[in-house]
């Protein structure tokens, strides 16, 4: 068994997404069919077709984030403010925070900062890691975006004031579909970290319980007299 167990540590990182697509993806398809059945007996009710619709939308959305993993050729990458690009994405979200009564808080020495990226998929990283932060906050809170340029790298940090992970499950955090919410998919972590280390970046996490949790971004570069 320690073989074994040896043999599944090594599983490629690829044949681990692979094996939990096809789970994420069979649970659906099996209810589809299911209610089908059902409809094949029973006749048509409005009630399986919503179930149906609502399985197939989960599908969708599965497969919608991982093509972000599938695109490698469609990388744009170019000068961008990130500064003005992270206004974009809380203008994006603050309907969804003001539902919650959340505020989304900037808060950057710089009035810009230029760095060289794909825009969309830091747009991407930001919209998870911002969304994340509303839905940790169902009581309201402040999600607060820090930026700070030093000579040699940007750090850029995502704070919220939510429930907080437990030490115990950070680890599991950014796994492919570990999720702790009722309609999660478990890939926005993953896909953010792929997106940042695709950029030379790396991505930390640190969280207390019942208090908060701060996601710290830091890419290397020269940005002190960049532009
Ligand atoms: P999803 O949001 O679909 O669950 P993610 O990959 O974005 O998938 O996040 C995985 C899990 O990490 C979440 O289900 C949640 O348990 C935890 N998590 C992520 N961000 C936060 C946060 N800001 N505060 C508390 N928990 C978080
Ligand atoms: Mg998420």
């Amino acid at each position: 068994t320690m073989e074994l167990l040896h043999h599944s540590e090594k599983l490629s990182a690829a044949g681990q997404l692979a094996a939990g697509i096809a789970h994420e993806i069979r649970n659906p398809l099996t209810a589809i069919r299911g209610f089908h059945q059902l409809m094949q007996t029973n006749g048509l009710k409005k009630e399986y077709f919503d179930i149906m619709a609502a399985e197939m939308d989960r599908i969708e959305m599965i497969l919608t984030e991982l093509l972000v993993l599938a695109k490698p050729q469609e990388v744009k990458i170019k000068q961008a403010d990130i500064v003005s690009l992270l206004v974009q994405v809380t203008a994006l979200l603050e309907s969804q925070a003001i539902m919650t009564g959340c505020r989304l808080c900037i808060d950057s020495e710089q009035p810009s900062l230029f760095f060289r990226c794909d825009e969309n998929q830091i747009k991407q990283v930001f919209i998870n890691l911002i969304k994340n932060a509303i839905e940790a906050m169902p009581d309201g809170g402040d999600v607060t975006i820090r930026l700070k340029a030093e000579a040699d790298k940007l750090i850029i940090r995502v704070s919220d004031e939510g429930q907080g992970i437990d030490e115990q499950l950070l680890r599991r955090v950014g796994q492919p579909f570990y999720t702790t919410k009722q309609d999660g998919t478990g890939l926005g972590l993953m896909i953010t970290n792929k997106i940042i280390e695709n950029h030379g970046g790396t991505m930390s996490i640190e969280s207390a319980v019942g208090a908060g949790t701060t996601f710290t971004i830091v890419f290397p570069g020269r940005f002190q007299d960049d532009i």
